[in-house]
């Protein structure tokens, strides 16, 4: 499971990781990048699975930033971590300028991706596999058909490179991907 790092002027990190260790990880990772925690402005939740959210407790103790997630997670992130979420954004808000939410519920009722310079940083809404990428298993979606019908709200953007949380990255021709991914989930 990775979580990400963007220096938009402003520090933005993505995702915490599983727990204290994902958090250390973090903090370390940060310290190889000449950052400092206490850098980070943000932390965007993509959505309520515990591991993405798992080291924000930890990191919490130690930063002082803004805790971001769509509002129809907001509440589940507050109950598992104990950190409240100050700001509920919503589709096509940005974070900063130039780093877009796209709303893709079904994965969790509050799942997001962002994108951001023709990068998707597609959370848990893609993930890597053999041969490209693939939707979640359906087991690990709050509702399936739902997540599987809003993929294709990926397509309202223009990006290259696909950041995943979860397999190895997908660094060009993303979208590309994407609409086969789609046009063959719909022919199957
Ligand atoms: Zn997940």
């Amino acid at each position: 499971m990775k979580s990400f790092i963007l220096d938009t002027g402003e520090l933005i990190l993505v995702d915490t990781g599983l727990n204290f260790s994902g958090a250390s990880t973090i903090k370390s990772t940060l310290e190889k990048n000449n950052y400092m925690l206490k850098d980070v402005k943000y932390i965007v939740l993509t959505h309520s699975h515990m591991d993405h959210i798992g080291g924000l407790k930890d990191l919490s103790k130690n930063g002082v930033f803004e805790v971001v997630s769509h509002n129809e997670d907001a509440d589940a992130i507050q109950n598992s971590t104990g950190v409240k979420v100050d700001r509920r954004i919503n589709d096509g808000e940005d974070i900063v300028p130039g780093v877009k939410v796209i709303y893709i519920p079904g994965h969790t009722r509050g799942n997001i991706s962002l994108i951001t310079n023709k990068v998707l940083i597609a959370g848990d809404t893609l993930r890597g596999v053999k041969d490209g990428i693939s939707p979640p298993p359906s087991n690990f979606n709050a509702n399936n058909m739902e997540d599987i019908k809003n993929l294709s709200r990926l397509l309202a953007y223009d990006f290259d490179y696909i950041a995943l949380s979860h397999g190895k990255d997908f660094e060009s021709g993303g979208k590309v991907a994407v609409e086969k991914l789609i046009a063959q989930i719909s022919k199957s």
